[in-house]
C-alpha cells in the first residue's frame, strides 16, 4: 500500500502544530517547529491564504490520518464504523484509532513515534493474549495483555525501550508492569486520554457534506 515516504516534519509545517512523526527529536530544539511555524511555500510579502469551511475541515481530517498514520481508505472505514457505535461519532473515531496496536505500542514508549510502533509490530515484536500480531491496525480491547516476543530482551528495541517506560506518561486506560514489560488495557480509551488538538466535529462535518 502507498505511504507517504516524504519529508515528515513539512506535514508539521503545514499543520502549525507538532504531529510526533519523529520520534527523541520532537522533543528536542532541532524540531524545526521550534524555530519556524511557517508553511511549506510561505513567501514573507505574499497575502496570507484564507482557508475555506471545506479547507478547515479537510486540513483537521488529514491532520488525524497523519497522526495516527491511516491512509484515506481505512480512515473512511474507521469513520463509518464509529458512526455505528452509540455515543458521538468524532469521538467514537478518535478512540477507534487510539485502541489500534502500533498508537497503543507507541503510548506505552514501547516505541519512539507511531513509524517505528508501526514497524516494530510489522515486524512481529509483539504478543497480544500470547500471540504473535504483527498487523498494525489489530484493534486491542479491555483485558488484552501485550508483551514482547521472547528473545528480545538483548535487542536494541526492547533496550531502549526500558529506557523509555521510565519517562512515558501512560494513560489511564493502559497500565504496565515496568519491571517484565508486559502491559493491560484497562478499559476504553477516554476523550481526554487521546490528548490531541483535533476537532473530531470537522471531520464528521467532512464526511458528512
Ligand atoms: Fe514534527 Fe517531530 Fe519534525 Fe518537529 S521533529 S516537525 S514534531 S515530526
Amino acid at each position: 500500500m502507498a505511504r507517504y515516504t516524504g519529508p515528515v516534519c513539512r506535514l508539521c509545517r503545514r499543520h502549525g502544530e507538532k504531529l510526533f512523526l519523529k520520534g527523541e527529536k520532537c522533543y528536542t530544539p532541532k524540531c524545526p517547529l521550534e524555530r519556524r511555524r511557517t508553511p511549506p511555500g510561505y513567501r514573507p510579502h505574499s497575502r496570507p491564504r484564507k482557508l475555506s469551511e471545506y479547507g478547515l475541515r479537510l486540513l483537521e481530517k488529514q491532520k488525524a490520518k497523519r497522526i495516527y498514520g491511516v491512509l484515506e481508505r481505512q480512515f473512511r472505514r474507521y469513520f463509518e464504523m464509529a458512526s455505528k457505535l452509540p455515543g458521538l461519532t468524532g469521538e467514537n473515531l478518535l478512540k477507534l484509532l487510539e485502541r489500534r496496536l502500533d498508537n497503543v505500542v507507541y503510548r506505552l514508549g514501547f516505541a519512539e513515534s507511531r513509524p517505528q510502533a508501526r514497524q516494530l509490530v510489522c515486524h512481529g515484536h509483539f504478543k497480544v493474549n500470547g500471540r504473535r500480531v504483527n498487523i498494525p491496525s489489530y484493534l486491542v480491547k479491555p483485558g488484552d495483555v501485550i508483551s514482547w516476543k521472547e528473545g528480545e530482551e538483548d535487542r536494541f528495541p526492547y533496550q531502549s525501550a526500558v529506557q523509555r517506560v521510565k519517562e512515558v506518561k501512560l494513560p489511564s486506560w493502559l497500565s504496565l508492569d515496568q519491571e517484565k514489560l508486559v502491559a493491560k488495557v484497562l478499559g476504553e480509551p477516554t476523550r481526554e486520554d487521546i490528548g490531541y488538538s483535533i476537532n473530531e466535529q470537522l471531520i464528521v462535518e467532512y464526511y458528512a457534506r
